[in-house]
């Protein structure tokens, strides 16, 4: 299948309790909100998870949540996106190899929300720093697991979209445009990577609003309860990261009903 348009995941679908069995997967942000909720379904799916993040005790909590469970034990990579350089991305994926000999996934997940305000005053600084953490940092990660990924028979690289990231929206500045690039760049690796043998497939997904900080940032006069919890919002991410997907690339999905 050619890159691209918009995927709808089967409405009817139940992740099979042994999915991601044997399966390693790299989950960026692990340690809270939506990479949290995915790391542990991932682990619960019978994968190992490498929780990369910059906040360390986070990441130590979901390892011990993972641990606790008695899912196949996890891995824990301190990165920031912020400040990370080529080399360093290079370095996680050669630990990864060194320590797994695979790579069969990857969530691209970890994002900041920077400012709400007009394009005239927004602030140059905290664009650059978001496009380097929701931009640079997924670029320069896929670019040094590309190799892992591609030995795996059945890979799926996955960005994290957003509504803003499909249609512009006033005051949403870096982080919508951040969003509109991320989407640029899975339809090209979409591209790039569409083979015959569907090794690599590569898709988006935007979560819809979710109850974690970022949302509670974003909207903070909304009652975070109505919004789904991390974890309710997982069948969609188990269907795109696990074999029931395989052949689907160039594809923006949505986590929840629009
Ligand atoms: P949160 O802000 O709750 O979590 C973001 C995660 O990214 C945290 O684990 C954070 O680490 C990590 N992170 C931030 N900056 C860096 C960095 N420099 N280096 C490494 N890790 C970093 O966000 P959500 O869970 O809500 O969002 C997850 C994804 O979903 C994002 O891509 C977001 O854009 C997208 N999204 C979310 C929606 C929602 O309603 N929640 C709606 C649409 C899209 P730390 O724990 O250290 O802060």
């Amino acid at each position: 299948m050619s890159a691209s348009s918009t995927g709808a995941i089967p409405t009817d679908y139940q992740p099979a309790p042994d999915l991601l069995k044997d399966r390693v997967i790299l989950v960026t942000g692990a340690g809270s909100g939506i990479g949290r909720g995915a790391a542990l379904s991932f682990a619960r799916h019978g994968a190992t998870v490498i929780l990369l993040g910059r906040t360390v005790n986070r990441l130590e909590a979901v390892y011990d949540e993972i641990d606790a469970a008695g899912y196949p034990e996890a891995a824990i990579v301190p990165l920031d996106l912020q400040g990370a350089k080529q080399e360093d991305y290079e370095l996680v994926a050669e630990r990864i190899r060194e320590s797994f000999g695979r790579l069969d996934g990857l969530l691209h997940n970890a994002s900041l929300l920077g400012q709400l305000t007009p394009i005239e005053l927004y602030d140059a600084e905290t664009w650059n720093k978001l496009m380097q953490v929701n931009l640079n940092g997924p670029f320069l990660l896929t670019r040094a697991c590309i190799g892992l990924l591609r030995e795996a028979t059945d890979a799926s690289l996955l960005f994290t979209s957003s509504s803003v990231g499909r249609k512009g929206r006033a005051h949403w500045g870096a982080y919508s445009v951040s969003k509109f690039a991320t989407e640029g760049l899975m339809q090209v690796l979409a591209d790039e990577l569409d083979d015959e043998r569907h090794q690599v497939r590569v898709n988006s997904i935007n979560p819809g609003a979710t109850r974690t900080a970022m949302r509670q940032l974003a909207y903070p006069g909304e009652n975070p309860g109505n919004n789904p919890a991390p974890e309710d919002i997982m069948t969609p991410y188990l269907y795109l990261m696990g074999p029931d997907a395989r052949a689907i690339t160039g594809q923006a999905f949505d986590a929840q009903p629009k």
